[in-house]
């Protein structure tokens, strides 16, 4: 198996490279080179069996079954459900599939508990010790914590703006005790920290010196990580036509379904529908064929406030016929004139490509989650909200709907009180966030400043 760059001006490498690297030396994202074919879930089947037969097949050669086995087996252990992500009914053709029952109650735990578990065996095969950085807005950085806390091969730093994430996504990211994780704050907005990490990375000296590393979004390891659900779900529908419903931001979670049904896992072929809220960036990708530069604006969504949707990159990729000149011209451009037109071929095949988006306002998603609470009974995050007021406002009766519910209530209680008037309570399983210890540092929002402490941190 071997992964290619969108841009085309990378060499090729191989599973672990693509999964370590992140983001390719061209700037581009990594792809396989081709789409293995995978056999769909069946029913019944563990959770992570099947995810150690995708993991397998996108890793080639590089792991044996065993190793792959027996790293899903530990990653999904650490999940409060037992089928890992159910499915509920929640209508008569409607269902949510339920992400958020691992340790910090978001999605960002398939991915990210498998990637520790990962990354834990690659390096202690290999000797190598890491340095792994993310910039966070919320969710991610408290994914990565979970998963990384006591690793044995890999330090995790952490940057958050200062007094910018919500009480509970800062509690479960700096509350972990463990020594291998360093919290820094910085007094600034997540699109600065994002940048200090973006410019470490460029920085090749200083990334060699503390062998930096990635885990954010792109990263193809948690891509194929997230196909998983998408067969399962398929599975425990046996035989019913599904329509996912996938609640975006930079478009990881949806391009996972797209994955899926390349590699063979949803027979029934792709129908997904991408929800996003006020920040429609991809609605205009899809509808007027146009990248355009614009201000993100705050939702009750938070994890999707996002106006550069990363991954749609390997989407015109393969729209584009896998041509990596038209794709880096487009980025070019964009980065020139701060917009640029989608190439043809890729604007042609947009409206056959089973994906769509459609996009949900800010009152809508309050209101939602309201209506959802007095229909069903049950509290909805803003997020999840957002993915069932689309289900609502374009009903199926012929097709199973499923809803991918990414976060759980209790993550965002201030929402919800504001939206239904109810206290949305963590679980049992989570509460020790509020009894921990919590460790960050406050550093000076410059890259001198991030980088000194981070050489400290690598010696
Ligand atoms: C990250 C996140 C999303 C968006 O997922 P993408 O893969 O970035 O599209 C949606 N909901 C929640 C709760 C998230 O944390």
């Amino acid at each position: 198996m071997k992964y290619i760059s969108t841009r085309g001006q990378s060499e090729p490498v191989d599973f672990l490279g693509a999964c370590l690297a992140g983001l390719a030396p061209d700037g581009g994202l990594y792809i396989p080179e081709a789409y293995p074919q995978i056999d769909p879930a069946k029913p019944g089947e563990p959770y992570a069996h099947v995810a150690a037969r995708v993991i397998s097949a996108f890793a080639g050669d590089a792991l044996t079954w065993d190793e792959v086995l027996g790293l899903c087996e530990r990653a999904y252990s650490s999940f409060a459900h037992q089928s890992v992500t159910p499915l509920t009914q929640s209508g008569p053709a409607n269902w949510l599939l339920e992400l958020h029952h691992g340790p910090t109650l978001a999605f960002k735990d398939v991915a990210m508990q498998l990637i520790g578990q990962l990354y834990d065996l690659v390096l202690g095969k290999t000797g190598q010790r890491m340095t792994i950085m993310c910039a966070t807005s919320g969710d991610t950085g408290g994914a990565a914590a979970a998963a990384f806390a006591g690793a044995k091969h890999a330090d995790l730093v952490i940057l958050h703006p200062f007094e910018r994430v919500s009480p509970i996504q800062r509690l479960f990211m700096t509350t972990t005790g463990a020594d291998n994780v360093l919290n820094l704050a910085l007094e600034t907005d997540f699109d600065e920290c994002q940048t200090i990490v973006k410019s470490l990375f460029a920085d090749r000296d200083f990334a060699d010196r503390v062998s930096l590393s990635g885990v954010n979004s792109i990263n193809w390891a948690r891509i194929a990580a997230q196909t998983v659900y998408y067969a399962t779900s398929q599975a425990a529908l046996a035989g019913q036509q599904i329509r996912f419903i996938v609640p975006s931001g930079n478009m990881g979670d949806a391009l996972a379904g797209y994955v899926a049904a390349r590699c063979g896992m949803l027979p029934g072929g792709l129908d997904i529908v991408c929800a996003v809220n006020e920040n429609d960036a991809l609605l205009r990708l899809f509808e007027a064929g146009k990248m355009t530069k614009a201000q993100t604006v705050e939702t009750p969504s938070p994890a999707m406030d996002i106006s550069i949707p990363s991954n749609f990159e390997r989407i015109l990729f393969e729209l584009s016929g896998r041509d990596s000149d038209a794709v880096r011209g487009v980025y070019e451009r964009f980065k020139q004139a701060g917009e640029a037109d989608l190439p043809e071929t890729a604007k042609g095949r947009m409206s056959c490509s089973g994906i769509r988006v459609q996009s949900v306002s800010n009152a809508d998603t309050l209101e939602e989650m309201k209506q959802f609470e007095s229909e069903t009974g049950w509290l909805i995050c803003p997020h999840t909200a957002v993915g069932t007021r689309v289900a609502r406002l374009s009903p199926k009766a012929d097709v199973a709907t499923v809803v991918l519910a990414t976060a759980s209530p209790a993550k965002f209680p201030e929402t919800v009180k504001q939206a239904t008037g109810r206290e949305a309570g963590l679980p049992d399983f989570a509460t020790g966030v509020t009894e921990n210890e919590e460790v960050f540092e406050r550093v000076e929002p410059t890259l001198a400043a991030v980088r000194a402490r981070v050489e400290q941190l690598a010696r």
